[in-house]
């Protein structure tokens, strides 16, 4: 049977280290549990990475430079036979206002069409509250990660009363968590 149910997850603090705008392969850096996590979860779930990436914006690193560095990302799941369906990136910064920046649900949307998902069974896994925003108003369900900016910013997530699902410090965690109910 068809998957038509998706993880999206967040990049940078998610699966590999936040390095502040990295963009160099040598600065690539899995996560504890990522690779264990994503294996789990690969029976039930189709991946999509949904980042935003405002160093392109600012003129940090170019689209060029994204993709050389996110391709090898790539290849490295692969090495694990882990397959990330597709990669969406916001180049813009926050006072660009565009409709693909987290929270903003645009490309959770565009996957739900494309890809014929089930959104109320999803998830959406991030190290920041936009994740969780971007997660929640699309509809489905999200963790906080404590990796990454996560430890920084669990104030705001309870001072502006968003409530993810799951919180945890590790992805091989939220993994579990989250493939209980098949079970
Ligand atoms: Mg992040
Ligand atoms: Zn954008």
């Amino acid at each position: 049977m068809r998957k038509n149910k998706a993880i999206f997850l967040d990049r940078d603090g998610t699966i590999i280290e936040d390095k502040n705008y990295a963009y160099k392969i040598e600065d690539l850096e899995l996560l504890p549990g990522v690779v264990d996590g994503l294996k789990l979860l690969q029976r039930y779930f189709i991946f999509f990475i949904i980042t935003n990436q405002s160093g392109i914006g600012r003129g940090y690193y170019t689209v060029v430079d994204f993709h050389k560095f996110n391709n090898y990302l790539i290849k490295q799941l692969k090495e694990h036979s882990i397959k990330i369906e597709r990669t969406y990136f916001c180049p813009h910064l926050k006072e660009d206002n565009c409709e693909c920046r987290k929270p903003k649900t645009k490309f959770i949307d565009t996957i739900v069409s494309d890809y014929n998902i089930n959104i109320e069974n999803s998830w959406m896994i991030g190290d920041h509250p936009s994740d969780v925003l971007c997660g929640i108003n699309a509809g489905c369900k999200t963790v906080f990660l404590l990796t990454g900016h996560g430890r920084k910013h669990i104030q705001d997530l309870e001072e502006n009363e968003i409530a993810p699902n799951i919180i945890t410090n590790n992805f091989l965690k939220a993994a579990r968590e989250i493939i209980k109910e098949f079970k």
